[in-house]
Formats: C-alpha cells, sequence, structure tokens
C-alpha cells in the first residue's frame, strides 16, 4: 500500500478528492492564473515543456505569474479580411511619395550605416526601406507585451509550436537579462523593435551596432539596422548585387516563363527582355541567375529578380513585400518610379478565391489545399490551366479569369 492509498484507507475517503487535496497546486494556481480552462490547461501543459526545454523555474514564476489571454490577440489572430489587398494597391500604399522624402532625410542621419555596410554588404537604402516597412522608421512598433500576445496565440493552438517556440526564446531574452518585462513590446504576432523581429531571430541575429554592449532593437536605431543586416546576410545576402531591376517584355512573349526559369541576364536578353532603364547590368549582375516576375501579370510592371530579393523574403516571404522593400530602397537611393504604372486591380473576395483554387482543383492542375490564398502553388496550377486553354500564362488571377474558371467547373468538357 502506498502513501496516498494508506492516507486516503486512514481517512476513508474516496480517491478522487484526496489526490487533488494532496497534490501540490498547478503552475497555474500556484501563479494566480485566472482564465478560461482551456488556457490554464495549456498554461500547465507549457510550463512543463518550458522546464524541459531548460528555462529556470525561478524565471517562468517571476515572469508568468498572473498571466492572462490578451482578448485583442486572439480576435486579430482569427480575423480573416473577406477582401484581399491586390499587390498594385499595396505598393502605391507602402511607396507614397511622403515615405520616400522621410527615407531620402533620413538615409544621411545614421552613421552607422558605413560601418554595417563594410560588415554584413547589405546596401543602407535595402536596410532603409526594412525600417521603412516594419516600423515606418521606429515610430510604429507595436506597444503589445510579447509574453502575453505569443502565450495567447499559444494557448489558441493554431500555431502552437510555433508560438510557444517564440515564448520560451521571450523567456531567455528575459533570463539574460537584456531587457526589462516592461519594455518587452511589440506587436500582436510578437515581432519586436524597429526591424520586428521575432525573439527567435533577435537571439539569432541581434547585434549591437552602436558599440555600447547591448543588443537594444527598440530605441538603438543603429542596432535594429546592423540586426537587420545581419540577419539578411545570414541568409545569404550576396554583396554588390541588385535585389531585382524593371524590364521591358516583348509584344509576343511567352508569360509562362515568370516565376520559372532562373537565367542570367543576356539569357533573358535574347528572348528580348530588356532594362526598363536601357542601363546595362553590371558584372556582378550580369552573372546571377534572375527570374522573372510579373506581380500583376501580363498588364503590369516586369522585374527581372536577382538573388538577393529572394534574401529580403527571409525577413517576410511574400513577393509584395519584397517589392516594397527593394522599390522603396531604389527612390530612397534617389532613382525614379517605374516605367511602366501599376495597374488599378479589383480586389478578389476570398469566396472567389476560394472558388477558382477549387475549379483548378476540379479540373486536374491542383494548386494544394483551397484557403483563399493565392500562392505560388495557385499561380502555378493557373499557368499550366492557362497553357491548356490557349490563354496567356501568366498566372494572375483577375476577375475575368475567375468567371472563365467558374464557368469551365459547371460546363465539364
Ligand atoms: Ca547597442
Amino acid at each position: 500500500m502506498n502513501r496516498r492509498t494508506l492516507l486516503q484507507a486512514t481517512l476513508g475517503l474516496c480517491a478522487l478528492p484526496v489526490a487533488s487535496f494532496a497534490q501540490s497546486p498547478s503552475p497555474a494556481a500556484r501563479l494566480r492564473i485566472v482564465a478560461e480552462p482551456y488556457f490554464t490547461t495549456w498554461f500547465d501543459a507549457f510550463y512543463a515543456r518550458a522546464l524541459a526545454a531548460g528555462a529556470q523555474p525561478d524565471l517562468l514564476d517571476r515572469e508568468l505569474a498572473g498571466l492572462a489571454a490578451d482578448p485583442r490577440v486572439a480576435a486579430l489572430d482569427s480575423m480573416q479580411p473577406e477582401f484581399a489587398r491586390p499587390v498594385s494597391d499595396y505598393i502605391r500604399g507602402v511607396t507614397n511619395e511622403g515615405r520616400i522624402a522621410i527615407g531620402r532625410a533620413r538615409r544621411g542621419t545614421v552613421t552607422a550605416f558605413g560601418a554595417i555596410e563594410q560588415t554584413y554588404g547589405v546596401p543602407r537604402d535595402i536596410l532603409m526601406g526594412i525600417w521603412a516597412m516594419e516600423s515606418g522608421f521606429g515610430a510604429q512598433q507595436g506597444d503589445m507585451d510579447i509574453l502575453r500576445s505569443l502565450a495567447t496565440l499559444a494557448a489558441a493552438g493554431r500555431r502552437r509550436v510555433w508560438a510557444e517556440g517564440e515564448l520560451i526564446a521571450a523567456l531567455r531574452i528575459l533570463g539574460a537579462g537584456e531587457i526589462s518585462r516592461s519594455r518587452l513590446k511589440g506587436s500582436w504576432a510578437g515581432a519586436m523593435g524597429q526591424t520586428q523581429m521575432l525573439p527567435s531571430t533577435y537571439l539569432d541575429a541581434a547585434v549591437d551596432g552602436d558599440g555600447d554592449g547591448k543588443r537594444d532593437i527598440w530605441t538603438s536605431a543603429p542596432d535594429a539596422l546592423a540586426s537587420a543586416a545581419h540577419l539578411l546576410a545570414k541568409a545569404g545576402w550576396r554583396r554588390g548585387e541588385d535585389w531585382a531591376r524593371e524590364v521591358i517584355l516583348p509584344a509576343d512573349f511567352d508569360f509562362g516563363l515568370s516565376e520559372g526559369p532562373q537565367l542570367a541576364p543576356s539569357a533573358w536578353k535574347a528572348k528580348g527582355v530588356t532594362r526598363a532603364d536601357r542601363r546595362v547590368w553590371s558584372e556582378a549582375d550580369g552573372a546571377a541567375a534572375c527570374t522573372l516576375l510579373l506581380p500583376c501579370g501580363a498588364g503590369g510592371p516586369a522585374f527581372l529578380a536577382l538573388p538577393n530579393h529572394f534574401v529580403i523574403r527571409r525577413y517576410n516571404n511574400s513577393l509584395a513585400y519584397a517589392l516594397g522593400v527593394g522599390l522603396l530602397a531604389d527612390r530612397f537611393g534617389g532613382g525614379g518610379p517605374l516605367v511602366t504604372p501599376w495597374p488599378h486591380e479589383t480586389a478578389l473576395s476570398l469566396s472567389d478565391r476560394m472558388a477558382a483554387q477549387t475549379a483548378l482543383a476540379r479540373q486536374g492542375f491542383s494548386p494544394g489545399q483551397p484557403d483563399g490564398v493565392i500562392g505560388l502553388g495557385t499561380r502555378q496550377a493557373l499557368r499550366a490551366w492557362q497553357k491548356a486553354h490557349g490563354l496567356p500564362a501568366d498566372g494572375y488571377l483577375s476577375p475575368a479569369m475567375i468567371q472563365r474558371l467558374k464557368g469551365q467547373t459547371l460546363t465539364p468538357s
């Protein structure tokens, strides 16, 4: 007879109340976490996982006591806008003339840029582009409690493994004494400071850019910008190479080559693809493998993207984001607007986007699970479908293309 059974026998009680009476309180109860059961259940399991991951109990107890879910984070996480913002709209918004003027004025004020460029090989204008896109040059960093935001996301469950990993990384930052809890602020999605780095990215890539011995991406612009440069360098930034150039396509061009082969500029030129600014490629750029991008299909500007374009996507894996950073960089450095203007696109509804994906799948051109997100898989499937139907295969989902796809579904061939 073990001690608990003996105790139960002695007291003449049934197993359940004695067991809960005899056990020490759960971490959630001990740390006075008053929340819905889903949150306390998650918390107790997380506490054990954090200990197993090497977190110190006193650190967990100090930083997590009284933790509560943040309803604002839960609401933002579950929000799925009905209409996706078209790329052209997005680019016009992020590369507005006011922001370009601020960037041009600010780029000369960061004296650390010389050392940052020398150490990491990333041009200041690319870093200025990231700084502008991530926080409006440090002005909008987000003031949400990072631990609380990540705990809310982890407890909600949709991205639990990811959010718990970031939560443990945030606890490690606090445990190392790099910043106080009251200053560990950022976006609802866990991105922190002037260059909006996740806690794990901070641990991995943040550096001291101003020489004071601390990594402070919140209040030190040189620290934030050097950290972004370090991240891009680690992701494979190619020193001395461009990110992309606008190009002009010949009249009879095969649009199916977009997001396809990676060819040197000379090979693209043999297909009639020429630089919009009519300049010659530098030696380094001329040897690079370039991908053709048509963000708005055949009816908008075209770009040859160099490998560095895809390195920018390591910061945020979005074609539109990386274009925004690069185009801002060009304008900060004194460049003019594009030769081919951005068209005015129609916003597509979620139901239309999903209907298009379902129609493609039904006709044997699988874009992956229909989720309403028009990513590379959907564009590739659409290109194949367009090719099979004798249409220009630009992979661009326009309202007219959606109607065609839907019509094909209703009338099986
Ligand atoms: Ca510093």
